[in-house]
């Protein structure tokens, strides 16, 4: 995409770090991804257009939408962006990346409001069941996908940077596989669920965060998708995720960012 600004590095906006429910702090957990050569939201919750512009991101470098699953908190903004990328004058195609089950409710969720195939035009791109899947190349970086274990077909997300050959790994909303683990494997940056204190089929407690950091030998693991009393007790929450992982633990807030 074509820019004036200076070439910088990669980098990762927190949009929101919230669980399902969101709080009066964190919204529900989504990110941008900004790069000259196309920035990309993982996932779209609440008001995307207005968050972008709040982090400093320019609306022209966007070239698409990344949705890791089909639940509202992680798709529900999508009628807003479109919409909003349309008032703005935006009318080159947005690309919108996610798997069969979660294009089908983006879809239905377009057509509530008449936003599907114009006034923006859309480009749909279905994410396979492949694991490390190459989703999108461009010449400064790579985004691969690999199913992982929730209550509806769900993708992490690996990038890599090429000028700096840096990684970010994004769980989604998962319990600990070894899907999500070969994924993450040597991240800089594992941005992770911990939705849950005790053991569940569709979510991470605090001690699976540290068994896939450690498994997967990340260099720091940032902690999204926070259920509320985890937050509350932060120290409680790491000396669980530390009796396995010993490298640096974070939780994310609204609109941090991290270079890549
Ligand atoms: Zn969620
Ligand atoms: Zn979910």
């Amino acid at each position: 995409m074509e820019t004036n600004r200076h070439r910088g590095p990669e980098r990762i906006a927190v949009l929101g770090s919230g669980p399902a429910l969101a709080s009066e702090d964190r919204d529900n957990t989504y990110f941008l991804f900004e790069s000259v050569a196309g920035s990309l939201f993982i996932d779209c919750a609440g008001s995307p257009f207005h968050k972008l512009l709040k982090v400093g991101a320019d609306p022209n470098e966007l070239a698409g939408v990344m949705l890791t699953h089909s639940h509202p908190d992680h798709l529900y903004g999508l009628p807003s962006l479109v919409h909003e990328l349309w008032l703005h004058g935006r009318r080159e195609t947005l690309h919108v990346f996610a798997n069969e089950s979660t294009h089908r409710v983006s879809r239905d969720l377009l057509d509530v409001f008449q936003l599907r195939s114009k006034p923006l035009p859309l480009e749909w791109h279905v994410i396979p069941n492949d694991e490390e899947y190459p989703l999108l190349e461009t010449d400064r970086y790579l985004v691969q996908t690999t199913p992982v274990r929730h209550e509806v077909p769900t993708c992490g997300v690996r990038i890599t940077s090429f000028e700096t050959g840096k990684v970010a790994a994004f769980s989604a909303d998962t319990s600990p596989c070894p899907e999500l683990i070969s994924l993450a494997r040597g991240a800089d940056l594992l941005f992770h669920e911990c939705s849950v204190d005790e053991p569940h089929p569709f979510h991470s407690t605090p001690e699976g965060v540290g068994e896939v950091a450690a498994e997967a030998d990340v260099g720091q693991v940032i902690l999204v998708h926070c259920h509320h009393n985890l937050v509350k007790e932060p120290y409680l929450s790491i000396a669980k995720i530390s009796k396995r992982y010993h490298g640096e633990i974070r939780f994310a807030e609204d609109f941090d960012v991290y270079g890549l």
